[in-house]
């Protein structure tokens, strides 16, 4: 009996090491499959105190910089171009927990080696090498990027992003002010050995990325979209833009300088960015296609991207109720609406591009040379949209900025957020689309921190000007 027993243990034994090393085997084959999406910002950093980082490429293999040893970066370009990319390509991770807002932080795997296998060759069991990580080549485009900065750079707080709406790729993204990446003394580190983030109207951010702005009259666009989206026979509505005409519900909105527009159909409304048209046209749809729209555009829900690309979420109504004067604010991008620079700019793409968002390439690699798309309108309403906004730079808001001289077509529209009406503060925008072939481009140029005599057209707009004249001169 006694043996029967041992032996029944025996074999309960067996069963249970089969059941785990079959487990064991499942948790590494599924641990393997995901191995390499998420790395943990502790590895990072020791991947980084033993590797020697790759080197930075712009999109015409240009270096930006290279490792030189351990912890140490060699930078590649010339005073104005440098800068112009500084606060791109960010300060070291350990003074940002990683962030995955800047070069350093998103490329971090590639640059400190983490795809690369230590110990290949028995030789280096015996005979460690020197580590290095690999290069990795970004879709910046250096000298556009240096012509941007050397026109906005004595503005007080400025940006710029340009990106290719048939592809994703991001060309461009300037922040001002920026910092001396040379100078590694000059830092501003707090005790914990991390940056001031507000420092210099944060300098070592790259604000297109990593800040949200009010978005004026820039959001109208979007919202009209998902208005046509909802009721296709809104592209007949008509607005009467005169006095006594703009109380909506218990609110009464006037248009920019308190003029009167007359008669607005939808062409006109985007044209002369009539605040009445804007609120009007959105409350004629329901809440739910509000929101169903909202999502769409991934306004109020935050978008996950992928290979760590991130920034800042895109918001409508923001922490806000949804209640009606919320929605006829933010209608016209001011209460608690704000936007990131870049994802503004993409909504925009998607616009020109026929309904078709695509998500961002920023860095480089062998398999996402087309990004994922997300179709965000209907094609009819996007030919639409692009319509009007041609005529908002021909004839309308935007005629500062108009490039029939040059024989170039774009569409685009400006928007001044009143961001302290005690103060006077205002955020002041231009936004540009080219539609031509070989130059399929948004551009955004934002200005924060402007006075109460700033408005989008006549601040941004000669900015924008300058900025378009340099793009198209390298066609
Ligand atoms: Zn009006």
């Amino acid at each position: 009996m006694k043996w029967k027993k041992n032996h029944r243990r025996g074999y309960s034994c067996i069963l249970l090491a089969i059941i785990m090393i079959g487990g064991i085997t499942l948790f590494f084959e599924r641990a393997g499959s995901s191995f390499g999406r998420t790395v943990s910002t502790s590895l990072l950093f020791k991947l980084a105190d033993s590797y020697q980082a790759g080197t930075i490429y712009d999109r015409n293999k240009t270096v930006i910089g290279r490792g030189v040893e351990i912890g140490k970066m060699e930078w590649g370009l010339e005073a104005d171009a440098m800068d112009a990319c500084s606060n791109l390509i960010g300060t070291p991770i350990q003074t940002t927990f990683a962030s995955s807002y800047t070069v350093l932080g998103m490329a971090a795997p590639n640059l400190y080696g983490y795809y690369q296998n230590r110990f290949t060759n028995w030789k280096d069991w015996l005979f460690p090498r020197k580590r290095i990580g690999d290069d990795v080549t970004l879709t910046i485009d250096c000298a556009m990027q240096e012509e941007i900065y050397k026109t906005i750079k004595n503005f007080s707080n400025a940006c710029v992003t340009v990106i290719n709406y048939k592809t994703g790729e991001i060309l461009a993204m300037v922040s001002v002010p920026t910092f001396d990446i040379r100078d590694e003394e000059a830092l501003q580190l707090d005790e914990n050995g991390v940056i001031d983030a507000s420092y210099n109207n944060s300098a070592y951010m790259n604000k297109n990325l990593h800040a949200t702005y009010m978005p004026g009259s820039t959001i109208k666009p979007i919202l009209l979209a998902i208005a046509l989206d909802a009721h296709p026979e809104l592209k007949d509505f008509v607005y009467i833009c005169e006095e006594g005409n703009h109380t909506f519900g218990n609110m009464t909105v006037d248009c920019f300088d308190g003029e009167f527009h007359g008669k607005m159909n939808l062409n006109d409304g985007i044209r002369l960015s009539c605040n009445g048209f804007a609120i009007a046209m959105s409350l004629e749809m329901s809440e739910e296609e509000l929101e169903e729209g909202l999502k769409r555009w991934e306004l109020d829900t935050a978008k996950q991207y992928e290979n760590r690309f991130a920034c800042d979420s895109s918001s409508f109504y923001g922490k806000g109720e949804h209640s009606q004067v919320n929605r006829i604010l933010g209608s016209i991008g001011q209460g608690n609406c704000r936007v990131n620079i870049y994802e503004l700019s993409s909504m925009y793409g998607a616009i020109f591009f026929n309904g078709i968002r695509k998500d961002p390439i920023f860095i480089q690699t062998e398999n996402n040379t087309n990004s994922k798309e997300t179709i965000v309108c209907t094609e009819e309403t996007a030919k639409k949209l692009q319509k009007a906004l041609i005529s908002v730079v021909e004839e309308g808001t935007g005629a500062s900025y108009c490039m029939k001289e040059e024989g170039i077509i774009v569409g685009g529209k400006t928007g001044t957020a009143d961001v302290n009406l005690e103060t006077g503060e205002r955020t002041v925008w231009a936004v540009a689309g080219i539609l031509e072939e070989d130059m399929p481009y948004v551009v955004t140029v934002c200005l924060a921190d402007q006075g109460k005599e700033a408005s989008g057209g006549t601040t941004a707009g000669p900015v924008m000007k300058e900025v378009l004249k340099k793009i198209v001169s390298k066609r």
